[in-house]
């Protein structure tokens, strides 16, 4: 280690009282020190400030860190004074007193580090001001920020990039969403599009056991699963909020302590509901996504999903939620056709713009790889998020291995039969078709005279229903919104339909499926 890096350890000991460093820090640390660009991608909690803060210490002059979380911003620097750090804020919420002490450190070049709100780079002083003094590293905090198609966009991060550029420094980003859009985007505006050093570490959580259901009598499987943990803090989220009241309900008749939460309550309630998960041991809280944001007790021993949540990233996210103690922690998410359906239409029916739309697709998309993959969901997961040494045997697939079959024949039969209908229906009415059940709507249409007609009778409509769930969650199939939900076939399964690859489908949810259906397409 070069010598203007040896002081890492004594400072992280000395100044921030830490007896070493967590999972990927000491890179970033190091890569931060020496000057160079950095786009490091680590979880919530997982220890980001460190990474710019020791930094700071390190190098000489001082370090502009870019946040939009005024408290979070003032919270630090408390910190870092009580730690004898010489640092300071720049935000709306100062005071007149507050702002001059920063400005007279700056003048007589004692501050190591300034705390700035995005919105004063827009103020011509700010700027000004960042000229004068002796700027080292730019730090930006939640760099995600700066993507428009993010939930978080905030216009004033597009002015960074020009900061750095003006000032020729090097800059540093931190953020904990790690979908691969979200990094070309900040690449593309705080770097210019040269890629920065990239870190992407600690997203494994292993004390937390995954694992997927088929949505089958979800009230029933939710019951059992809370039974089996009787007297655990847990959280099931819910899709709606209806769902929240009457399956908290449903828990509480089942002797469990439960309540619901969510963002239609008054704010009084709302905070009751938290005050008591934080406080109470053993509390089931049934909530939609509105709860969990400021929620940070460390001995949640479980997370079920009665609903699939919405993406990738939310399902990791929800589920982090869990044994923060390190301590094991269970969760469960139950998936079903119609959670797709109802994930899909909120896309198509959302005010996002088109680019962002299909990003979100593609997000729901991994999530539903993840619900029907074949082997290791720790593996799928992080896979997905960039980290590739994985070792897991803590899900339900590590557990028991899922019996897999060549779903090919089946597949072609259904994506013959949307064709043959063009598109025009929903499953109930294709699965119809493949089984030959002679219902009126098919007489009137005449489809029993269809080529497809009855071919899949192998299967029943419960094991057919399995492989349309199937494909939709490979992304064969998408109901579209403007045929109320008819089912279409998507470019990935065009290569099934030619006959150039073939597909392996689960077998555990097509129970007593044969193994080479005797019929043909
Ligand atoms: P993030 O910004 O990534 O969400 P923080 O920087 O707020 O996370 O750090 C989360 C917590 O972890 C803080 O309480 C911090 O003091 C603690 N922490 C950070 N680095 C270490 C370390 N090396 N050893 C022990 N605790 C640490
Ligand atoms: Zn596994």
């Amino acid at each position: 280690m070069p010598d203007h890096l040896s002081g890492a350890d004594t400072l992280l000991k000395d100044i921030f009282g830490f007896d070493g460093f967590r999972p990927g820090q000491q890179e970033v640390v190091q890569a931060v020190a020496q000057g160079q660009n950095v786009l490091a991608i680590m979880p919530t909690g997982g220890g980001k400030s460190l990474c710019f803060q020791l930094p700071a210490l390190m190098r000489q002059g001082v370090t502009v860190v870019i946040s939009p979380l005024i408290a979070l911003m003032r919270d630090q620097v408390r910190a870092l004074r009580e730690a004898g750090v010489e640092a300071g804020a720049l935000t709306s919420g100062n005071t007149q007193e507050e702002t001059d002490a920063v400005w007279l450190a700056l003048e007589e070049e004692r501050l190591k580090l300034l705390y700035i709100a995005p919105e004063r780079l827009a103020a011509g002083s700010s700027m000004a001001m960042l000229h004068r003094i002796n700027v080292s590293l730019i730090a930006v905090d939640e760099a995600h920020c700066v993507s428009q198609w993010g939930h978080d966009f905030r216009p004033d991060y597009l002015r960074i990039g020009e900061l750095r550029r003006a000032l020729d420094v090097p800059l540093a980003a931190f953020t904990a969403t790690a979908d691969a859009e979200t990094q070309v985007e900040i690449v593309q505006r705080l770097f210019d599009g040269a890629a920065p050093q990239t870190f992407l570490r600690g997203f494994d959580r292993p004390n937390i056991h995954l694992a997927f259901a088929a949505k089958d009598s979800p009230r029933r499987q939710i019951l059992d699963f809370a039974a089996a943990r009787k007297g655990q803090s847990g959280i099931v989220y819910c899709g709606t909020r209806a769902k929240t009241e009457s399956l908290a309900q449903a828990l509480q008749e089942a002797g469990h302590s439960a309540c619901h939460y969510h963002g239609g309550m008054e704010a009084d309630a709302r905070r009751a509901a938290e005050t008591r998960f934080q406080q109470e041991d053993g509390l089931i809280v049934v909530a939609t996504v509105a709860f969990g944001m400021g929620v940070d007790k460390p001995d949640i021993r479980w997370v079920a999903h009665a609903d699939l949540p919405k993406s990738i990233e939310a399902y990791y996210q929800e589920v982090g939620r869990a044994g923060r103690d390190g301590a094991p922690a269970e969760t469960l998410t139950l998936f079903g056709p119609d959670d797709i359906r109802l994930r899909r239409s909120q896309i198509d029916e959302g005010l996002a713009p088109p680019e962002r739309r299909v990003a979100d697709h593609a997000r729901l998309n991994a999530l539903l790889g993840l619900a029907e993959a074949l082997k290791c969901r720790r593996e799928t997961l992080l896979r997905y998020f960039g980290e590739t040494q994985v070792t897991c045997g803590n899900c339900d697939l590590c557990d028991t291995p899922p019996e897999v079959f060549d779903g090919t024949q089946p597949v072609r039969m259904a994506l013959s039969a949307i064709l043959r209908t063009e598109e025009w229906f929903g499953a109930g009415h294709l699965i119809d078709i493949v089984t030959g059940n002679e219902t009126d709507k098919i007489r009137q249409r005449g489809h029993d005279s269809l080529p497809t007609y009855g071919v899949g009778r192998a299967y029943d409509k419960r094991q057919w229903q399995a492989i349309f769930r199937q494909m939709m969650g490979h992304d064969l199939i998408r109901p579209d919104p403007e045929r109320h939900g008819a089912l279409r076939m998507t470019d990935a399964a065009l290569p099934i339909l030619r006959g150039e690859v073939e597909i392996s489908l689960r077998m555990d949810t097509i129970r007593n499926a044969p193994r080479r259906p005797a019929v043909k397409t």
